[in-house]
C-alpha cells in the first residue's frame, strides 16, 4: 500500500533550530597516543614484489600505470595495521584499492560493525561515513574507533535529529519508531529498533503494530510499504546518490540491449525500482550477481560497488550509470595511512546516549538470530 503520510522539518513549526545532527564527536588523538614516523612511500622493486598478490585482486579495475602510485601507501598501511593491532573495515562503496587491498573486513555497515566484534584488535579504522563509525563504536565500545576523515557525512543521516524523532512521537503517540541504520547515534537512541535495507520489512512486521513510523529514507519507506500491510508513516529524507537515478535512464539501457539485467538498491525512487529485475540491499545485490553471473549488468547503486564486484567477477560486464557518493570518497589511502600514524580522528559517544542507541541496534540483531 502507499505510505500513509510523510513528514519533514517544515511540518513542525516548533522544531528546535541549530541542533546537532550527530551525537558523537571525532576528537584529536589522545595525549598518550604516540604518532609514528611517516614510512617511505617510494615505488621500489621490493614494493612491487610485495604488493603483486594484491594487484592481482584489482587488475581488472585499476590500470597498471596507476598501481605504482598506490602500492607504496597500501604496503605502509598493511604494515602499520600490524604495528597498531588495528583492523580496517571498508564499506562496499569504498574504492577498490581500499576495499580489496587494505580492508580486513568488507561489507555493509552493519556486517562491518558485527564482524568487528569478533576480532581481537585494539583499533578499528572505519572506511565509510560517520554514522558507520558510530555504529562500530556502539557495538565495540572497548575498542578505539577511528575515522580517517570526520567530515564524511551522509544526506540520510543528516536529514533527521533526535529532536525530530521526539516531535514525531508527540504527533503519533504510541506508534513505534523504526530507524534505518543510516542515522546518527542520537537518532538511534530515540527509536524502538533499527533496521537495514535487507531486513526492513521483517523489522516493521516484528512490532505487531497497525502503524509504524519509518525513518529517515522516504524511498526505502515506500518500498517497505509496498511489501507489507502495516501502515507506514515516513520521513522526508533521501540518499543523494540513489535518488538521482531515474526510470527513464534504466529504460534507455534496456532499449539498447533487452538482455541486460538491472538490479537496484531500495533507496532508489519507485520508478527506478519498477524497472529493475531485482531489488535488494548491497549484500543481497552482491549475492545475486555471484549466483546469477549475468552477462551484462546495470547495478543501480554507488559506483565503487560495481568496481568491487567486477574486480571479483571480471566475466560480468558492468554498464554503469555512475553516481559517486562524495562522502564515501572522502576516505582515501592517504588519510587511512595518516589515521594509523596519528590515531585520529577518534569517534566517541556519550555513554548514556550510547547505551540507548545500542539497545535499538541490538534489538534488530537479536531479531536476525
Ligand atoms: S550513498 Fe547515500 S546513504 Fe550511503 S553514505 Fe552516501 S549519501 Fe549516505
Amino acid at each position: 500500500m502507499p505510505i500513509a503520510g510523510i513528514y519533514g522539518p517544515d511540518d513542525f513549526a516548533d522544531r528546535p533550530q541549530g541542533q546537532t545532527i550527530s551525537s558523537s564527536r571525532a576528537v584529536p588523538p589522545a595525549r598518550t597516543a604516540q604518532p609514528l614516523p611517516m614510512p617511505s612511500l617510494e615505488w621500489t622493486p621490493e614494493v612491487e614484489q610485495a604488493t603483486a598478490p594484491l594487484y592481482e585482486r584489482v587488475r581488472h579495475v585499476i590500470p597498471p600505470v596507476e598501481w605504482p602510485l598506490m602500492a607504496p601507501t597500501i604496503r605502509a598501511i598493511n604494515e602499520l595495521k600490524r604495528a597498531r593491532n588495528a583492523v580496517v573495515l571498508a564499506h562496499n562503496y569504498q574504492a577498490p584499492e581500499i576495499f580489496h587491498c587494505v580492508a580486513d573486513i568488507g561489507g555493509d555497515s552493519l556486517q562491518l560493525a558485527i564482524e568487528a566484534t569478533k576480532v581481537k584488535a585494539d583499533i578499528i579504522v572505519q572506511c565509510g561515513v560517520h554514522f558507520m563509525a558510530e555504529t562500530s563504536k556502539l557495538l565495540n565500545s572497548d575498542k578505539t574507533v577511528l575515522i580517517p576523515d570526520a567530515r564524511a557525512g551522509c544526506s540520510l543521516a543528516a536529514s533527521i535529529t533526535g529532536a525530530d524523532v521526539r516531535l514525531l512521537r508527540e504527533k503519533f503517540p504510541g506508534v513505534p519508531v523504526v530507524a534505518y541504520v543510516n542515522t546518527s547515534a542520537e537518532v538511534k537512541a530515540e527509536v524502538d529498533i533499527c533496521c537495514t535495507s535487507s531486513n526492513a520489512v521483517q523489522v516493521v512486521e516484528s512490532l505487531n503494530a497497525p502503524s509504524v513510523i519509518f525513518l529517515p529514507d522516504r524511498y526505502l519507506a515506500s518500498y517497505v510499504a509496498s511489501k507489507t500491510d502495516v501502515k507506514i508513516i515516513a520521513w522526508k529524507g533521501a540518499c543523494e546518490v540513489h535518488e538521482r537515478f531515474t526510470g527513464e535512464e534504466l529504460r534507455a539501457f534496456r532499449d539498447a540491449d533487452p538482455s541486460v539485467q538491472i538490479i537496484a538498491h531500495p533507496e532508489c525512487p519507485p520508478d527506478v525500482l519498477a524497472e529493475a529485475d531485482f531489488t535488494g540491499s548491497t549484500a543481497h545485490m552482491i549475492n545475486w550477481v555471484r549466483e546469477r553471473r549475468p552477462r551484462r549488468l546495470v547495478m543501480i547503486t554507488e559506483c565503487s560497488m560495481a568496481d568491487n564486484v567486477r574486480a571479483e567477477l571480471p566475466d560480468v560486464e558492468m554498464l554503469r550509470p555512475c553516481n559517486l557518493c562524495p562522502h564515501m570518497k572522502r576516505i582515501t589511502l592517504a588519510n587511512i595511512l595518516q589515521s594509523l600514524l596519528t590515531l585520529g580522528e577518534e569517534v566517541t559517544i556519550d555513554p548514556v546516549l550510547a547505551e540507548r542507541a545500542r539497545r535499538s541496534v541490538e534489538r534488530m540483531i537479536n531479531l536476525r538470530n
